[in-house]
């Protein structure tokens, strides 16, 4: 069944059976020329509603601005199809068996862009998890809110699962406990304030020891200079000779004085920094309270990486701010947090890039593939 196409013919196409009565895919000829545009005009930097709006001009009968998006991210245009994960392996696109509509080069491009121009994750105060926290499946937590009696109800919720909608209330209370519990204690604190200033101490030592030696080697070489000059303005030696040996000294002085300037520089606002920034460990929970939104998002992004997941009733994570790691370990079976290191649904690349703010058009990804009998109807 490689490359066949045992779905409802996108926009574009129609189904039709080959030779072996395989099905596979026809290109609609009235309806190519749109498709074309759609990409083309898209591809130039024209807005997603303004495609639309031209394309429906030239005829498209599909209302929304998702019903272009579900265009531009169906991969049968490019001549590809996809195939479902199977013993192991992922899904994937290959070569389809129907004629392509646009070069595949050109879907990759607007896959690109689409995630580029995705839309912005809506940030609210009362969500400042939204888009960061994800659901067990791995889609970051889009959210919304439900009006109560007498005031709203605030919820997070997966795009890709129905029914997966948790209140905020509760995932707050426990992220709360989940902060207290990472917050550093004073014995701790201590402790690591100890290893610095011993650290620090040492690096003063090397460094005082680094800028004798240096100055010692600098001296050395501008006497040895001085002493060229005098020779060679007392005519004792020649100019060859002076420029030959000032030639050899000369950078020599200069690589001691970069050296020395670089030890020289002051290590105080380093030690400054920590011993200010050191005592908020302590106490995470308040400083993420009193942050504003995006402050907030920028603190979970930098102990998480985005790999904290809500799975139910507590959070997961692969990845934790390493000066955590110790209190993290006991809170094992505590139902607050677990550090799972094999979350598979969570891609590396996504760790990796996944530092913006924006999501990915998830909920559009792979619309066009409804399943259809072997008559053409949809199952
Ligand atoms: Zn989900």
């Amino acid at each position: 069944m490689i490359g066949h196409y045992p779905y409802r013919a996108p926009y574009g196409y129609v189904n039709i059976r080959d030779e072996n009565k395989k099905p596979t895919l026809k290109i609609d000829p009235d309806k190519e020329p749109i498709v074309k545009f759609i990409f083309d005009n898209f591809l130039h930097g024209m807005p997603i509603k303004e495609v639309g709006k031209a394309a429906r001009k030239m005829g498209f009968n599909k209302s929304g601005n998702s019903a272009i998006r579900r265009i531009l991210t169906c991969p049968a245009y490019a001549g590809l199809v996809k195939v479902q994960p199977y013993k192991g392996k992922k899904e994937r696109l290959v070569e389809a068996v129907h004629p392509a509509i646009i070069p595949s080069y050109l879907y990759y491009e607007a896959q690109k862009r689409l995630k580029d121009n995705g839309p912005r994750t809506v940030l609210t105060k009362e969500m400042p998890l939204r888009g960061l926290l994800r659901c067990e499946c791995g889609k970051p937590f889009s959210g919304g809110k439900s009006k109560g009696r007498n005031q709203y109800y605030w919820y997070y919720r997966c795009v890709g699962h129905e029914g997966h909608n948790y209140s905020a209330i509760k995932i707050h209370k426990k992220f709360d406990l989940l902060l207290q519990e990472m917050s550093l204690s004073d014995k701790r604190l201590n402790y690591i304030r100890e290893s610095f200033e011993k650290k620090f101490e040492k690096r003063m030592e090397e460094k005082q020891s680094n800028l004798i030696r240096i100055k010692k080697q600098l001296s050395r070489v501008e006497k040895k200079m001085e002493s060229l000059e005098e020779k060679f303005i007392t005519n004792q030696i020649t100019e060859r000779v002076y420029k030959r040996w000032n030639s050899k000294l000369e950078p020599e002085q200069l690589t001691h004085l970069q050296q020395l300037s670089k030890w020289s520089e002051s290590d105080q606002e380093y030690y400054n920094r920590f011993q200010s920034q050191l005592p908020r460990l302590g106490d995470i929970r308040h400083i993420y309270h009193a942050a504003s939104l995006t402050e907030k998002r920028e603190l979970v992004k930098l102990w998480f990486k985005q790999t904290l997941t809500w799975v139910g009733s507590y959070f997961e994570t692969i990845y934790i701010m390493p000066v955590f790691t110790v209190n993290v370990m006991k809170l094992k079976g505590k139902d607050i947090l677990n550090i799972n290191n094999n979350m598979q649904y969570i891609q590396k690349s996504d760790v990796s890039t996944a530092y913006g703010s924006r999501t990915r058009p998830s909920s559009v990804k792979g619309r066009c593939l409804k399943p259809i009998d072997q008559r053409g109807r949809f199952v």
